[in-house]
């Protein structure tokens, strides 16, 4: 067990609505059940974004100053006492999301929700309440379990998987957030049949995950929806059939779609992140059968369903990280890429370093990138 503290290289939120600043940070050692590892990638997903710029607001309120960053992927570099599952030098991919295998949830294979260390993770501490990552003795909260914006962090065991010693890092640390949950919100907790007809909304990566979950599900239409153009191009390649820019449309959306496909798609994929348009991902399904799944995130605000439309047979459902089982399901997710079942090359337009992480938060927003990949 390596005891001494590591000083690296971190990007910390210090207050909402700032820009991160590049820091030197202290990392301790791990304590029981927790592991080390040097991130190696980490992409830039929505949702630190939104951690950032929308607390308080489409967010809850979470303790600051954080380290943001959850999609990535590094190599162990030490264990705590207990840990039986990992080594030094296993390639891993961190999870927000985790799997003890013990929980009630766990156990359950409806649900992939595990409850471990559920309320410390949201406030960005470990099992014994504090974190383990600090600028000079200030605690820096960690964030969802991760910290990725660091170039080294401490997880929970229960927070981490293995993957194969050749999957490239800096492509599959993508399957630690965006393209498991559009993937997995498209085949798993859609369950989109072949030939069916989809409309995904947003054409992020996660949404574009969404579309490549229909193609490889065997829909026959893929409609991608998004109000930038710029998106369509990629949507063909991650397998859409057509694309709509609602604000090329005076009728409302869902009105443009139900009209198109002779009374509704089969199964609607909200990745955006707004409530106004899960009703119309929603409404925009068939009615009797039709399938609604929001990945789209937001914390504070509420959704108003006409009653009617779930009334008459339609289906409204939510993913949290594609309903992957994280621990037994990334691996796996990991083994489909290098079969080429699944692309992930395709996703990443950027490659820049920890010091530009601000600029990688611009294009994000500027809709210029899908995922830019941080190497640290
Ligand atoms: P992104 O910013 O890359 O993509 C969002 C897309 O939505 C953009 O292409 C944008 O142009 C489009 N859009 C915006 N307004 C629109 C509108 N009115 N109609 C149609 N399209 C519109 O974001 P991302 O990283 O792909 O994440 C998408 C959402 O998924 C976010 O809310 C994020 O927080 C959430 N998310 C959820 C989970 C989960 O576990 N459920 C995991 C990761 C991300
Ligand atoms: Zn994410
Ligand atoms: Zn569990």
């Amino acid at each position: 067990v390596n005891l001494t503290v590591i000083k690296c290289k971190a990007a910390v939120a210090w207050e909402p609505g700032k820009p991160l600043t590049i820091q030197d940070v202290d990392v301790a050692p791990p304590k029981v059940h927790e592991v080390r590892i040097k991130i190696v990638a980490t992409g830039v997903c929505h949702t630190d974004w939104e951690y950032l710029y929308e607390s308080g607001k489409g967010m809850k309120s979470r303790p600051f100053p954080l380290v943001l960053g959850h999609e990535a992927a590094g190599i162990v570099e030490s264990v705590g006492p207990e840990v039986t599952k990992f080594s030094p030098g296993d390639k891993v991919i961190p999870l927000f999301l985790p799997q003890c295998g013990e929980c009630e949830r766990c156990r359950s294979p409806k649900t992939n929700q595990c409850r471990k260390n559920w309320a410390n993770m949201q406030l960005g501490v470990m099992a014994d309440g504090t974190s383990r990552i600090s600028y000079k003795n200030q605690q820096l909260y960690q964030f969802l379990g991760v910290s990725s914006f660091s170039q080294y962090t401490v997880v929970p065991d229960t927070s981490l998987t293995k993957i194969r010693c050749d999957a490239p890092l800096d492509k599959v640390c993508l399957l630690g957030c965006g393209v498991s949950t559009g993937y997995g919100a498209a085949v798993k907790t859609a369950k989109v049949e072949k030939d069916s007809s989809c409309a995904v909304f947003g054409l992020g990566a996660v949404g574009l995950a969404a579309v490549m979950g229909c193609q490889v599900a065997g829909a026959k239409r893929i409609i991608g929806v998004d109000i930038n153009p710029d998106k369509f191009e990629k949507a063909r390649v991650f397998g859409a059939t057509e694309c709509i820019n609602p604000r090329d449309h005076e009728k409302a959306i869902q009105e443009v779609l139900v009209e198109k496909t002779g009374g509704g798609v089969d199964y609607a994929l909200e990745c955006v992140g707004s409530p106004v348009i899960m009703n119309a991902a929603l409404e925009s399904t068939a009615e009797a059968w039709g399938t609604c799944v929001i990945a789209g995130w937001t914390e504070t605000e509420t959704m108003n369903i006409m009653v009617e439309k779930i009334l008459m047979g339609r289906t409204l459902k939510g993913t949290y990280f594609g309903g992957w089982k994280s621990v037994e399901d990334v691996p796996k997710l990991v083994d489909d890429y290098m079969n080429k079942k699944l692309k992930l090359d395709e996703f990443i337009t950027h490659n820049l370093t920890l010091d530009q992480i601000n600029v990688a938060f611009d294009l994000l927003k500027s809709g210029k990138s899908i995922r830019t990949v941080i190497s640290l």
